[in-house]
């Protein structure tokens, strides 16, 4: 029976939420197209402004760094590289000689499948209007995709390129190293949830208030359709696939990750998911991942102890990393 009891009560535990929890805290959320791909950002604040100008500076940060990183933009940092590094050592800003370097580390750990050079065949593909490079042309450049093609120099900031005609692009990196950028810019203003994707890469800042984030991995072959569902907290997540950039030509499907041994579309499989630490690690490792294929994609996410993965290979058949089934046999 309702009485002046509960009626207490229930004052007290309004009391108690307005005592513990501002007024006006809610998720606020926005979305922009930046770096040729959908940009969103979900965070929790007390404030609604506050909370809006976080989501506003996120983005400025996605459009800085496509301006500097971009090879469509003919200022960008990396465009004026590809033009002068073949010639001379071109001095460089000291984010993007780190990215660089980065870009190396991934090139190392995964034996070339991770390769920045490779759009030094890569550039000749527009998979929107169904342009490849001819056989002759690509065994011809061929010997440009290897990233000890690129020369770096830590005393003077400089990269050069070993021979004309190499050109690098950092697609397979810049967005997931943009996430990252874009959570610490919210943690220095004191957020603590908040998720950051741009396009196949995301990372989540903590949880969504007492209960887990769900990602969903797309099903390859039925954009309506999640394959599966994970729960993550604290996490980035990394997923490259066949269908996000392709077009088909008498059967074949050309799609927009390129192994650097043949200079044409990667492998066999249909995508790759990387979960991690942080969102350039994950970024890169989806990639080589799908470069490697299943068998030597899936040894090496096992080697490594913060990663793990999900790949969906050309069956549509889902396998799962080491860290799933230690997972689920606790
Ligand atoms: P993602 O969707 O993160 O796998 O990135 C795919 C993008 O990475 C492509 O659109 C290219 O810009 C770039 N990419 C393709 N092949 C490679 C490769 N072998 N190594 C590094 N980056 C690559
Ligand atoms: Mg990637």
């Amino acid at each position: 029976m309702w009485s002046i009891h509960n009626h207490l009560l229930l004052l007290i535990a309004v009391t108690c939420c307005a005592l513990f929890q501002p007024l006006h805290a809610a998720w606020i959320s926005g979305e922009e197209a930046i770096m040729g791909t959908k940009v969103s950002v979900q965070l929790w604040h007390q404030d609604k402004s506050q909370g809006e100008a976080a989501v506003q500076a996120v983005m400025e940060e996605f459009r800085r760094l496509d301006k500097k990183l971009s090879p469509y933009i003919e200022h960008s940092e990396l465009a004026l590289v590809n033009r002068m590094a073949a010639s001379e050592p071109v001095v460089i800003s000291e984010e993007f000689y780190r990215l660089l370097e980065t870009s190396h580390v991934y090139s190392e750990l995964t034996k070339g499948a991770f390769d920045i050079t490779f759009a030094s065949i890569g550039h000749r593909y527009d998979y929107r209007k169904g342009v490849k490079p001819s056989d002759s042309t690509i065994d011809t450049a061929l010997p440009l995709i290897d990233y000890r093609n690129i020369r770096l120099a830590a005393a003077n900031r400089t990269v050069s390129f070993e021979k004309p005609g190499v050109r690098i692009d950092l697609g397979g990196i810049a967005k997931g190293y943009a996430v990252d950028r874009g959570i610490e810019l919210l943690q220095q203003r004191g957020i603590g949830h908040a998720l950051i994707s741009a396009g196949g890469d995301s990372r989540l800042l903590g949880d969504h208030r007492g209960r887990p984030w769900h990602i969903g991995i797309q099903a390859p072959r039925d954009k309506e359709r999640m394959a599966a569902m994970l729960p993550l907290v604290d996490n980035a997540i990394s997923t490259s696939g066949d269908y996000e950039r392709f077009f088909e030509r008498d059967g074949v499907r050309y799609h927009h990750i390129i192994s650097p041994k043949t200079g044409r579309s990667a492998g066999t499989l249909q995508s790759v998911t990387i979960i991690g630490p942080n969102a350039t690690r994950t970024d890169a490792l989806s990639t080589s991942v799908f470069v490697l294929g299943a068998e030597k994609g899936m040894a090496l996410v096992n080697r490594l102890e913060d990663i793990d993965a999900v790949i969906i290979d050309e069956d549509g058949e889902m396998i799962t990393s080491d860290g799933f089934t230690d997972a689920g046999s606790q």
